[in-house]
Formats: C-alpha cells, sequence, structure tokens
C-alpha cells in the first residue's frame, strides 16, 4: 500500500497539478479572450533587402491577459491547437488582420503583402477554403496580398497538402513556409508544391555572419529556392552585418530587431511614413 502511495504521488505530483490546472484556466481564459476583447494584433515591418524598404507587415498575435499581462503566442497557441480554440482564433486573427489592411489600403498605404500565421490544425478544418473565402469576401482585402504563412509540418501529408495549396492558389493567396528548415522538409516537395516563399527560420539567422556551418546553411538554403523560383525572406536580422551577409546572398527580404519589433497597428504609420519616403 505504501508503495502504491508513492506511485500515485510519482504520477500527479503537485506540480504537475498546478501545470495542468494552469492550463484548464488559459484554455477557458482564452475562450473568453474574443468577446472581452482581449486579443489584439501586432504588425512587423518586412523589409526589402535591397532598399531597405517596407515590403509588407506579418501579423502576430497577443493577448492582453488580465493577470499576466501581455502573452505572446508560444503561451497560448499550443493550448488552442489541443483544443477547437483554434478554429475561432484563427478566424478572428484572419478577419482582424484583413480588415486593418484593408483600411490600409483604403488610407492610401501601399500594403502590397500582409502575411498572417495560420496553424496547420486550422488548415484541417474541412471548411477553411470556404472561410478563407468568406472572410476576403466580406473585408474586401485582395487575395493576391494575402500571404498564408504555415510550417513545414504541412507537408507531410503530400497528398492533402496539394489539394489544399492548390485550392488556395485557386483562390488568389500566396503561400509562404515559416521556419524553414527547422522540420521535417523534403526539397522534392517543395518542388511539387505551389509555394511562393520561404523563410528562414531566426535560429539560422542569428549566428550570422561568424557561423559558418549557419553560412553555408543559409547560402544552400538561397541557392535551393533561388532554383525552385521561390524568393526568400530572413527571419530575426537584429545585426546590419546580418543584414548585409543576407542583402550580398540576394536574399530578397528580412525581418528582425534591426529595423522593427512587432508593433500595434497604430504604429505602422509611421512606418510607412519613414520607409517609403525616406
Ligand atoms: P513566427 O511566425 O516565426 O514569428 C516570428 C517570431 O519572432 C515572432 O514572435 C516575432 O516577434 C519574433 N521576432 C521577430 N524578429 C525578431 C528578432 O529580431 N529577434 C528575436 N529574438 N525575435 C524576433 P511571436 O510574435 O512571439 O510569435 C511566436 C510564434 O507564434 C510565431 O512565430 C508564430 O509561429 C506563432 N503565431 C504568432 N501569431 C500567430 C497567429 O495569429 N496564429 C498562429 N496560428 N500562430 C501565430
Ligand atoms: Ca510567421
Ligand atoms: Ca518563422
Ligand atoms: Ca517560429
Amino acid at each position: 500500500a505504501k508503495s502504491q502511495g508513492r506511485n500515485r504521488c510519482l504520477l500527479y505530483s503537485p506540480d504537475m497539478a498546478r501545470r495542468s490546472l494552469d492550463k484548464l484556466k488559459l484554455e477557458q481564459g482564452l475562450s473568453q479572450a474574443i468577446q472581452r476583447q482581449e486579443l489584439e494584433l501586432f504588425f512587423q515591418p518586412i523589409i526589402a533587402l535591397h532598399s531597405g524598404q517596407l515590403c509588407g507587415v506579418e501579423a502576430l498575435l497577443r493577448w492582453h491577459h488580465g493577470e499576466r499581462g501581455l502573452m505572446t503566442p508560444d503561451k497560448f497557441i499550443p493550448i488552442a491547437e489541443e483544443s477547437d480554440l483554434i478554429d475561432r482564433l484563427g478566424r478572428w486573427v484572419m478577419r482582424t488582420a484583413c480588415q486593418q489592411g484593408q483600411h490600409w489600403l483604403q488610407a492610401g498605404f501601399p500594403l502590397t503583402r500582409l502575411a498572417v500565421n495560420v496553424s496547420v490544425r486550422e488548415l484541417r478544418a474541412s471548411d477553411y477554403i470556404e472561410q478563407l473565402q468568406g472572410i476576403l469576401d466580406e473585408t474586401g482585402f485582395p487575395p493576391e496580398r494575402l500571404e498564408l504563412e504555415v510550417t513545414e509540418s504541412i507537408m507531410q501529408q503530400v497528398d492533402q497538402s496539394l489539394t489544399l495549396f492548390s485550392r488556395l492558389k485557386q483562390l488568389g493567396v500566396m503561400i509562404a513556409i515559416d521556419d524553414f528548415g527547422t522540420g521535417f522538409s523534403s526539397l522534392s516537395l517543395l518542388k511539387s508544391l505551389p509555394i511562393d516563399r520561404i523563410k528562414i527560420d531566426r535560429s539560422f539567422v542569428q549566428p550570422l555572419p561568424h557561423d559558418r556551418h549557419s553560412c553555408e546553411l543559409c547560402r544552400t538554403i538561397l541557392t535551393l529556392a533561388h532554383n525552385l523560383d521561390l524568393t526568400v525572406t530572413a527571419e530575426g536580422i537584429e545585426q546590419e552585418e546580418q543584414y548585409h551577409f543576407l542583402q550580398q546572398l540576394g536574399c530578397e527580404d528580412g525581418q528582425g530587431y534591426l529595423f522593427s519589433k512587432p508593433q500595434p497597428a497604430a504604429n505602422m504609420t509611421d512606418q510607412w511614413d519613414r520607409r517609403i519616403h525616406g
């Protein structure tokens, strides 16, 4: 009986109980966050490396949590993905991003690319395409300016991805593979799927330009991508020398704290003015 008690202690340690309670609370909080208007999209500028000009923005989700303050998505997206919440959350993100994008276009800002992160879980919903079409119709945002960022894990189911991506291309939207190099990737798949862009993961960019291994990796990814007629965005550029190294390799676009951190929509107006008119 004593050893059983001990086993039970191992299975249900107070620490684990606290963690699952935390998770439950977050899940409950998240399910109310939309109505309570606690969610906000931040936007990070995407810069054309050859000119230094703003060529787009990526929408990044934030949650203003009553007790925990401003939360980044790594703390709550996984929880949403484990439940059905991700579908509602994803629809909110897409609608809000397209509304904001349309608002900027109407105000005369030349927004050419609005990048929105889409969870692989969301894409599995049978009515995803119809939902997206509905949001595009409702907001009026031009589909050719919308880019969906999807992680490599989507490629694990090739046949399904091919069908899905083809339907997305029919809608007119662009597709980028996010965090490229960190997950499951197959070069032949890159070729067979209708993809427009890859985004080099921050973990390969940050050691540049002094780490030989990372330099070689970035060079290889860029050569491969260009051979396949894909454009490339480098993530997490924090230093001038990383910028110049990638620029010399012909990397088209970049994002990172060197240019700007993700910011509330209202702050973007300055960015347009500064980055476009000098
Ligand atoms: P991601 O799509 O790879 O986004 C880039 C992340 O790197 C963002 O973190 C951004 O704030 C951060 N970042 C940008 N530049 C730099 C830099 O120079 N240095 C460093 N250290 N970090 C930089 P964030 O906003 O916390 O988002 C984390 C992840 O959460 C995103 O990674 C994306 O996978 C996911 N995510 C964000 N918004 C959404 C969303 O609306 N829907 C879904 N499904 N996922 C989202
Ligand atoms: Ca992304
Ligand atoms: Ca990324
Ligand atoms: Ca990431």
